[in-house]
């Protein structure tokens, strides 16, 4: 096979390889998307399990950078579920032509620098090569699935699936006896849907969590032409708040306010729904007596939802609110009302051996016909380190980061020249909206590579010292308050052996902006160019 050379290439056709792809085009420099799927969307493409939705409301989970798209599209729900995404996502490109230079089904396995040369050569695992000068790994945070260690994970007869790599032809399960394994946000979205069908529905949960309703109903047009109308102002607004989302962050105390004031907060947010639920008061990540009075009230809503008061208290979560991420549900906890659904706590007793016919657990035989694994990702550092990268003087990013993620502002990393990453470790990412974050890096990104087109530099390179500096305030950052106390995959802590490092930046979306603003502004400080 030929060699393929471009200016850059974009591992991804995501939301970020497709609006980095855009904003090359006008300054004239050549690039080629690759993507393992057949179609744009990335999260969107494999994430097509029943009950998928985003937990963003859809008026802010969009594209800004094109005003005529951002008035034209048209979502239809409060929330928008994974098959109007991913329209939204075969919209954009075929709106600005974008599916010209993507090349699908094609998966980057290999990624090695030649310093002299200054270029990267790409190859995939079905042999298309690449040579270009710079590399942008648009692969997403949440794009690697997890498969759990369990004994006999293999031997299972009847039919399999994971949530993040859900087929692309319907699965129905009606009649089916079901099992999923999994009570994160893929299951709890998954599990009403998929009780709807099955004949038997068994849960296997091993950390019960916090869901808020979702109280999705088709989108308010007085609500849409409202945010159509001051679209621009709702944008800016967003960007000023920590997590980049257009809401209501209160600055109190839930320690400062009486029990009353509290459950009133707490009650009405709670019938507004969604992850604003979390800015009822500025404190309850800072300290753990404020996160009890959260955590307490969605524990009563679940013992007023849930009939049988032993279930009920297994769905309760111990741990503190909002260390794991906040899940927003429809239906989740009513769906163990019904007669068919049963909940199995593997807390205590794990899962003993997946078996030809199911699943073992507590000396049990539980039989199904189908197998749910809702277990979520190898997040942030999965998709990166499933490619071979390998940087200046044969430097391995596997290796390098062995024991934990190491980057600059989560857009480059020392001795890697020439390597960019949208929404990497350090960058605010998850934690955001994550459309207009990644708007944010590929702007950063584009107008880099503009800036270096202006002064005919051919290479840039993070310094050692800056990536150091930047990561050790992104660590000290995320050990203020009370985040960091609990297992998250933030920590890599769901994945077997993974190194428990904190990954995403959490010092808030407008901090990051205005420290990549100075950056900028200093000359591109922290970074060398050749
Ligand atoms: P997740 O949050 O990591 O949940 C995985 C689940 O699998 C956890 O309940 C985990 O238990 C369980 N699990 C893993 N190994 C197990 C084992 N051996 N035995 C029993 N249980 C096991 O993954 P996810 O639900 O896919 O969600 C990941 C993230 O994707 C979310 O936090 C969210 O950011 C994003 N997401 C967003 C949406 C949305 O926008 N609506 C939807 C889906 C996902 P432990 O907790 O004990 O590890």
């Amino acid at each position: 096979m030929s060699v393929q050379q471009f200016d850059v290439v974009i591992v991804g056709a995501g939301f970020a390889g497709m609006y980095l792809l855009h904003r090359l085009r006008p300054l004239g420099i050549s690039a080629r998307v690759v993507e393992a799927g057949t179609d744009v969307g990335g999260t969107w493409y494999w994430n097509r399990y029943p009950g998928a939705r985003v937990d963003i409301e859809s008026m802010q989970y969009s594209y800004q950078f094109d005003e005529a798209l951002q008035q034209e599209w048209r979502w239809t729900e409060k929330y928008a579920p994974q098959p109007e995404l991913l329209k939204y996502a075969r919209h954009v490109a075929d709106r600005f032509d974008l599916r010209r230079d993507i090349q699908f089904e094609t998966r980057i396995a290999s990624a090695v620098y030649d310093a002299r040369a200054q270029r990267w050569a790409l190859t995939a695992e079905d042999g298309s090569a690449f040579d270009a000068q710079f590399v942008v790994m648009a692969t997403g945070c949440l794009s690697k699935p997890n498969w759990p260690h369990i004994d006999g994970i293999g031997s299972f007869a009847g039919q399999i699936y994971h949530t993040a790599m859900w087929p692309r032809e319907t699965v129905d399960f009606t009649g089916q006896r079901v099992a999923v394994i999994g009570t994160g946000s893929s299951g709890i979205q998954s599990i009403p849907v998929i009780a709807e069908k099955a004949k038997q529905l068994t849960v296997f949960q091993r950390t019960a969590n916090y869901a808020i309703p979702a109280h999705n109903c088709p989108l308010d047009k007085d609500y849409e032409e409202w945010v159509k109308g001051h679209y621009a102002e709702f944008r800016a607004q967003a960007k000023q708040t920590p997590p980049g989302i257009y809401g209501r962050f209160r600055v109190g105390k839930a320690l400062e306010a009486t029990p009353e004031e509290r459950q009133a907060e707490y009650e009405e947010r709670w019938k507004a729904g969604g992850l604003a639920f979390m800015g009822a008061y500025g404190d309850l990540m800072l300290s753990k007596e404020a996160n009890d009075t959260a955590a307490e009230f969605v524990r009563s809503k679940i013992r007023e939802i849930v009939d049988d008061p032993a279930t009920a208290e297994s769905l309760c979560p111990k741990n503190i609110i909002g260390g794991k991420r906040l899940c927003v549900d429809t239906n989740y906890y009513a769906t163990y009302n019904k007669p068919h659904v049963r909940l199995v706590d593997v807390r205590d007793k794990p899962i003993e051996a997946i078996t030809p016919t199911g699943v073992r657990a507590h000396g049990e035989d539980f039989e199904v016909d189908a197998l749910v694994f809702a277990t979520g990702f190898d997040a942030m550092t999965g998709a990166l380190t499933a490619v071979d990268i390998r940087g200046k003087e044969d430097a391995s990013l596997r290796e390098r980061w062995a024991d934990g993620p190491i980057s600059y502002l989560g857009l480059a990393m020392a001795d890697f020249p020439n390597l960019f990453t949208v929404t990497g470790p350090g960058s605010p990412s998850v934690f955001t909206n994550m459309i207009p974050t990644i708007e944010q890096h590929v702007d950063w990104i584009t107008d880099c590579l503009a800036w270096m087109q202006d002064r005919n530099y051919t290479a840039i390179e993070a310094e050692h010292d800056a990536e150091r500096a930047w990561w050790e305030h992104h660590q000290e950052v995320a050990t203020v308050g009370i985040k960091t106390t609990t297992d998250s995959w933030y920590l890599g802590a769901n994945v077997h052996g993974k190194a428990r490092v904190f990954m995403p930046y959490y010092g808030g979306f407008p901090d990051y902006c205005r420290k990549c603003e100075e950056v900028v502004a200093d000359g591109y400080a922290g970074f060398a160019f050749g």
